[in-house]
């Protein structure tokens, strides 16, 4: 095992290498990255051993695309992979340190929106778990999703400078990198042979430079790849300018280069629209494509009709589509292999995971801002087109609509998700209801031509990450009643059950809450100076602000239980804190408000004293992975409640769940399964179905005017919007939001995502749980009856589903 005094010098001797400091002048900053430096030390000998291992075995790799990857943090998840937490903690206590501040000193990879990249990063903490030879490509963004703070209850956005100092957990690879090339135009020549020969000239050419991350599994050796390409300039300084005295121009190119990988989009679904989000999704595909079939050739030469049976490419969502063309103009341009052949390996090689039903998200480029940064691919594109609306043709002669409908470039757009489907052989949605949704509505024209292809893989969440590292207390909990071998293998968490009546786990099971509430609790404290009493019911809503996700239902009740406070103080609430967390994309003005909103109730409650405590509301800043680790173990509600039909899936749900919450939701997304594992009388579900959504929707008489005559309280509640109860001084700033519910704007119609007609349903769900709550023991049997039913939302069953039925990959193991 580790030598402890070894791994003192180790530290002490990167303190002096790094930073020329002895121990004692070290900041914790210092420490962190000497300690993260010297863990990098035991990961390395592994790491090398899988990629030789996978090399010589001469097996087939599955490679995920992702123009996301929402890591959190590295050093305190590896620890608990290699299984080290103990020996490090005694160093570092020797040293005089705390290894809980030291870890708090890592900024967050925060290279990813929300849900989608989150999902990227459990996939590869169990792909490498289950020595599964699988990695990660993606953009090394500079900065990454944007530091929100809240001033005067508005959301400000602050650039993440995660790479500040430097990261200690990666390794910059200057051997591996590639070129990849935008714009100028493409000339045809003819071989002698008569084929032609496609050349992209007077093409602005970029460095796309690849640093590794490695991915430990927990309890094995194998360590996976997550390689991030950034990008810098061929030639990027111009001396001749510089000593011009043109100090500005002499970087231009540099700039422009590294433009490509300054910025994750802050933009969680619906597209960005731009040139910039175009070219990233390019240079990174591109680098990744060239990397992969570099490794291909090293170790099968150069037969390409074998490249299916070792490679397999996932493209998480359509930003990475247009790998398709890509690999196409590789095969083709580079390796000379003809259309059919090429096409053929294209489509075996690539499946498609869609994410989304909200129709404003599917990705479409602009016909011409695609073909001029990439008139290649656009070529290439539009043969693919072609020849698919022959198919078409063919199939169904007469259907003109559908032939419109379907065309990959149409109405002077080029449209990935279409793309994506014709080049892959499998499309998967993220949930039951969601693929059923997408083979029955949005995709249906594509579900009856291509029936074979659809498939559905419910997300997941990494155990050892939600588990394991954020609720050791329940980790410990769960070894002493399952035996420890959920870590690996989620199902076996289901034996749980057997205490369901037992009062001592269950009070065990209540105690260990009680104290992450309190831990929870006490951060608040720190942190915002409010006071939240732990023995408060918990409600919390995490995730990205968005109208679908309702947050304003979640505000709307709190301000109905306000009212009935201030109508009769005797009003019996079991009390309650409301915590949410969430950041709005720099753009979306309504969802700005929301979270203005969310402030500004929360202000008043919180300084009322006739509230007498019983309701208390914290707006946690800065929603991210770090936090979330504190707030999932703290929940004893977990608010799920979407539009039915709007959620593909949801992963915060499955986090909540493992750690003993109970879900309020609508039967949406993953919702549904979670009901069904965990029982349905041990959650709280409310409001319309996606098919009554859909019911409402198709009739388009939708009145939300009747919710407020039927209910004078939530009349009540929507008039305060506007009447000067929460924006003294202002009485116009929740202007939009309210007519944006009572009459639709900008085109839209009023309250398109429902709130007043799932309000009163959802009312009653939240009087069931302060019923429920009342009765300990009841409550302690139902969240131990949701952490029983998580088995199935562990991240190793769907990376397990995956690797059998879409990538036709197998375990590997590195001696
Ligand atoms: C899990 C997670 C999400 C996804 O949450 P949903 O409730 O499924 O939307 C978003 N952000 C972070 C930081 C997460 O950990």
């Amino acid at each position: 095992m580790i030598d402890k005094n070894v791994m003192k010098e180790k530290i002490c001797f990167r303190l002096k290498r790094h930073f020329g400091k002895e121990l004692s002048e070290a900041s914790e900053h210092d420490i962190y990255d000497a300690v993260s430096s010297t863990i990098m030390d035991y990961i390395l000998d592994h790491w090398m051993d899988t990629r030789k291992a996978y090399e010589r075995k001469a097996i087939k790799q599955a490679y995920y695309l992702s123009a996301e990857f929402l890591m959190g943090r590295a050093m305190g998840n590896n620890l608990v992979n290699m299984s080290m937490v103990n020996e490090v903690r005694d160093v570092l206590h020797d040293l005089g340190l705390d290894l809980n501040a030291v870890e708090d000193k890592e900024p967050d990879a925060g290279l990813g929106n929300g849900g989608l990249g989150r999902l990227a990063a459990c996939f590869l903490d169990s792909l490498a778990t289950l020595d599964l030879p699988g990695h990660g490509y993606g953009i090394r963004y500079k900065y990454g999703m944007f530091a929100q703070k809240i001033e005067k209850g508005y959301q400000v956005e602050y650039p993440d400078k995660w790479l500040d100092r430097r990261d200690p957990w990666s390794v910059k690879r200057v051997d591996d990198e590639v070129q990849v090339k935008f714009g100028g135009h493409v000339i045809v020549e003819r071989e002698e042979d008569g084929r032609e020969n496609f050349k992209r000239v007077d093409a602005e050419v970029i460095r796309a430079v690849p640093y590794d991350m490695p991915i430990v599994g927990y309890d094995t050796k194998t360590v996976n790849t997550l390689r991030l390409w950034e990008a810098e300039a061929v030639d990027g300084f111009d001396l001749q300018l510089f000593n011009d005295m043109q100090y500005t121009r002499a970087v231009e190119k540099s700039n422009m280069a590294e433009d490509i990988s300054r910025v994750l989009y802050p933009n969680d679904s619906g597209p960005s629209g731009k040139a910039l989000r175009l070219k990233q999704q390019y240079f990174f595909v591109s680098a990744s494509l060239q990397d992969i079939v570099r490794s291909f050739k090293r170790s099968h030469k150069e037969n390409f009709k074998e490249f299916p049976k070792y490679v397999a490419i996932q493209l998480n969502d359509t930003h990475p589509v247009v790998a398709i063309p890509e690999l196409m103009r590789i095969l083709m341009d580079w390796e000379k292999l003809g259309w059919e052949d090429a096409w053929a390996i294209c489509t075996q090689t690539f499946a498609y995971t869609n994410h989304t039903i909200l129709a404003e998200a599917l990705e479409k480029w602009p016909i011409e801002m695609f073909n001029n940064l990439l008139p290649r691919i656009y070529q290439i594109v539009e043969e693919i087109n072609r020849r698919f609306l022959d198919k078409l043709r063919f199939k169904y002669p007469q259907d003109y609509g559908k032939h419109h409908r379907m065309s990959i470039v149409a109405d002077g757009m080029v449209k990935m998700a279409w793309l994506a489907i014709v080049g892959s052989h499998s499309v998967n949605g993220v949930a039951a209801l969601h693929t059923q949704i997408l083979k029955s509505k949005e995709l249906k024209d594509w579900y009856e031509m291509y029936p074979e292809k659809f498939n559905n893989k419910t997300n997941g969440i990494t155990q050892r990450r939600w588990l394991l590292k954020a609720n050791p207390e329940l980790a410990t909990f769960l070894d002493k009643y399952v035996g420890i071998s959920w870590k690996k293998d989620l199902a076996v968490i289901r034996s749980l059950n057997k205490y369901a009546d037992d009062e001592n786990v269950l009070n065990e099971l209540m105690d260990i809450k009680h104290h992450k509430k309190a831990i929870l609790a006490q951060h608040i404290k720190n942190k915002y100076n409010i006071n939240i009493d732990p023995n408060s019911i918990f409600d919390i809503q995490i995730k990205r602000l968005h109208e679908y996700k309702r947050q304003l239902l979640n505000v709307l009740h709190i301000m109905y239980l306000y009212n009935k406070i201030l109508d009769n103080p005797d009003f019996d609430l079991y009390p309650r804190t409301f915590i949410f967390g969430a950041k709005a994309a720099s753009g979306y003005r309504r969802a700005k408000q929301i979270i203005k909103l969310i402030n500004t109730v929360a202000y008043k409650i919180n300084n009322d004293e006739r509230v007498q405590g019983k309701i208390k509301v914290v707006f946690i800043e800065n929603y991210r992975v770090s936090i979330a680790e504190k707030l999932f173990p703290a929940a004893d509600v977990s608010e799920q409640i979407s539009t039915a039909g709007k959620e593909a899936s949801g992963t915060g749900n499955m986090k909540f769940m493992a750690n003993g919450a109970l879900t309020i939701g609508t039967l949406d997304g993953a919702n549904i399964e979670i009901l069904q594992e965990a029982g349905k009388d041990n959650a709280f579900i409310f409001g319309m179905t996606a098919d009554q959504v859909h019911k409402i929707q198709d009739a388009g008489n939708y009145n939300p005017w009747d919710f407020c005559r039927k209910n004078t309280s939530l009349g009540k509640v929507i008039s305060q919007l506007v009447d000067g109860m929460y924006n003294e001084g202002h009485r116009e700033i929740f202007r939009e939001i309210y007519d944006s519910l009572m009459y639709g704007i900008e085109g839209n119609a009023p309250d398109v995502y429902y709130i007043l007609a799932d309000f009163e349903s959802y009312v009653k769900a939240q009087e069931q749980i302060d019923k429920s709550y009342r009765d300990k023991m009841k409550w302690a049997r139902m969240s131990l009856a949701n952490i029983a039913g998580c088995g199935k939302f562990s991240s190793d069953r769907t990376i397990k589903e995956y690797a059998k039925e879409i990538w036709d990959i197998a375990p590997v193991s590195v001696e």
